[in-house]
């Protein structure tokens, strides 16, 4: 795995969080996304280096819903930029990790994503996202 590409932060209201995280980074988000597949709606921020992604819940059976019902807004999850999703699926699948998704779909950002079971991760949901051209 390389670096954390982005960390993504579940809220209920993308407009009133835009506004929130502008004040809060400086600057404003410079991306809004609709995943139509995964019923989410996201915004992108740069803050430094650091990129934050923001979901909102585009229905009530979007994983951004039920997440929100359980443990309501907060951190949702860690995403690591690999060059090969799918080694790194194979190596992780291979060390007993319960991955999400295995055949990688596409998410936002022009990425292919998939996910790592939060529980086989401590409770951490884990993202792995590769740049689409690489
Ligand atoms: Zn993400």
């Amino acid at each position: 795995m390389d670096k954390i590409e982005h960390i993504g932060i579940a809220v209920k209201d993308l407009e009133t969080s835009n506004a929130l995280f502008t004040k809060l980074f400086g600057v404003v988000h410079y991306k809004i996304e609709e995943v139509v597949n995964e019923g989410v709606k996201t915004s992108f921020f740069k803050a430094g280096p650091n990129k934050i992604e923001l979901l909102e819940a585009t229905n009530s059976e979007s994983p951004i819903a039920k997440f929100i019902e359980k443990k309501g807004e907060g951190i949702h999850h860690i995403a690591f930029a690999v060059t090969d999703i799918i080694s790194e699926i194979a190596r992780l699948k291979s060390e007993g990790f319960v991955i999400l998704n295995e055949i990688p779909k596409k998410g936002a950002d022009n990425k292919l994503v998939a996910f790592v079971h939060p529980k086989s991760s401590n409770g951490v949901l884990i993202e792995l996202c590769q740049e689409i051209g690489n």
